[in-house]
C-alpha cells in the first residue's frame, strides 16, 4: 500500500492506490495525511506567498472559470504590464507584512520575447528585497523558461487545473500536453515548479483523482501545490456551477499531502468563501501555504489582519523567508516599505 513508507517519495500511484485513499473514513485520511505531514514539516508553519497582477486581463486563452479570459464579460479593468517601481513598490509592502514569496501573475496566453527583458528587471529587482519569486505569465518556451530561470526567478507557477480527461470541457485554446510541456521547460531550466489545480468545477472525483496522479507521477514532484477551489465570477461559464461538498475539498487536500510529502500544498484561491474552521481542518489535512493579500489577481483573499488573527488563534505562525539579507538592509527594507504604505494602496488595489 502506497502509504506504508510515507517519508519515500513515489511517482507510480496508480488510480486504484489513489482512489482507495479517497474513500478512507475521513478520520483515517487526516491521521494518515497529518502523520505524513509531521514528518516533513514543522505542522505548525505556514509560508506565505502575497500574489500581484503585473498584467490584468484580455487574455485570448478561454479558461472557463477566468474572469481575465477576453471571451467573458466580467466587468473586469483590463490593465497593461506594471511600471517596475509599482512592482517593487507592491513587492515591499508584501514582505513587510510578512510574505516570504512574491508572487507575479500576467494574463497571457504565453510572453512575448519583448517582455522578457522587463521580466527579467522585475525579477532582479524583487529578489533583491530577500524575497523568493515566482511568475506565472501562460506557456513558456525552452528558452524563457531558462532566461527567466537565469535572472534568478525561484518558481513558475504553471497549473494542470484538472485531470486530463475532464480538461477539455474547460479549456480549449492550449491541450494539456501543452501544459506538460511546459512544465518541463520550467524544470529543465532549473527553476522550482508551482502546479496544482481547481477543483469545484463540475468534474467528478475520479477527476480530482486524475489531477493529483498527474502530478505526483511527474518525474519530480512539484515543490509547490496551489489547490485552488473555484471562485464563481458572474459573467465566468462557470457563474452557476454547483458548489462542491467542502469535506471532498479537504479530501483532495489530504490525498495531495499523502502523495506529495514533501510539497508545500497551498490552500488558494476560495479561502474568502471559506470559514476560520475550514481553514484550519485544511491546515490539519496538510496543507502548509497560503495566499496572504487581498486579491488573488482579480478576485477577493481574505484580509492579512484575518489571516494573521487566525494564524495566532491557532498557535500557528508564518515561516521564515529562505533567502537570507544582511539584517541592517532587511529592517531598512522593511521601514521604507511601511512608510510607502502609508501614502500608496497599490498593494491593495493591484490585480
Ligand atoms: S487562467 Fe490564465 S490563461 Fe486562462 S484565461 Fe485566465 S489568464 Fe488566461
Amino acid at each position: 500500500m502506497a502509504t506504508e513508507n510515507p517519508q519515500k517519495l513515489r511517482n507510480d500511484w496508480t488510480r486504484e492506490e489513489v482512489n482507495a485513499l479517497f474513500q478512507l473514513p475521513f478520520n483515517d485520511l487526516f491521521y494518515q495525511a497529518q502523520s505524513v505531514h509531521r514528518e516533513n514539516f514543522n505542522p505548525n508553519q505556514i509560508q506565505l506567498s502575497t500574489l500581484l497582477s503585473i498584467k490584468t486581463g484580455a487574455c485570448p486563452e478561454d479558461c472557463k472559470y477566468c474572469p481575465q479570459s477576453a471571451r467573458y464579460d466580467t466587468g473586469l479593468e483590463k490593465e497593461k504590464l506594471l511600471q517596475i517601481q509599482k512592482v517593487i513598490e507592491a513587492a515591499k509592502a508584501a514582505k513587510a507584512s510578512g510574505s516570504s514569496r512574491f508572487c507575479m501573475g500576467a494574463a497571457w496566453r504565453s510572453p512575448h520575447d519583448r517582455d522578457i527583458p522587463a521580466l527579467e528587471a522585475m525579477i532582479k529587482e524583487v529578489k533583491g528585497l530577500g524575497l523568493e519569486t515566482c511568475m506565472t505569465l501562460g506557456m513558456l518556451s525552452e528558452n524563457q523558461a531558462q532566461r527567466l530561470s537565469d535572472a534568478g526567478l525561484d518558481y513558475y507557477n504553471h497549473n494542470l487545473d484538472t485531470s486530463k480527461e475532464f480538461y477539455g470541457d474547460i479549456i480549449t485554446t492550449r491541450t494539456y500536453q501543452d501544459r506538460l510541456d511546459t512544465l518541463n521547460h520550467v524544470r529543465q531550466s532549473g527553476m522550482k515548479v508551482c502546479a496544482g489545480g481547481i477543483v469545484g468545477m463540475g468534474e467528478q472525483q475520479s477527476d480530482r483523482v486524475g489531477l493529483l496522479m498527474e502530478l505526483a507521477n511527474l518525474p519530480t514532484h512539484p515543490e509547490s501545490v496551489p489547490i485552488n477551489m473555484l471562485v464563481k465570477v458572474a459573467g465566468t461559464p462557470l457563474e452557476d456551477q454547483q458548489d462542491l461538498d467542502p469535506f471532498e475539498f479537504i479530501r483532495t487536500i489530504a490525498v495531495a499531502r499523502i502523495m506529495m510529502p514533501k510539497s508545500y500544498v497551498r490552500l488558494s484561491a476560495g479561502r474568502e468563501e471559506m470559514n476560520d474552521q475550514m481553514q484550519a481542518m485544511a491546515f490539519m489535512a496538510g496543507a502548509n501555504s497560503i495566499f496572504y493579500c487581498d486579491k488573488l489577481l482579480t478576485t477577493p483573499n481574505p484580509h492579512a489582519n484575518s489571516d494573521m488573527q487566525l494564524l495566532q488563534r491557532l498557535g500557528m505562525s508564518p515561516e521564515q523567508c529562505a533567502i537570507e539579507q544582511d539584517s541592517e538592509e532587511q529592517e531598512a527594507a522593511l521601514h521604507q516599505a511601511i512608510e510607502d504604505q502609508k501614502n500608496d494602496h497599490l498593494f491593495y488595489r493591484a490585480s
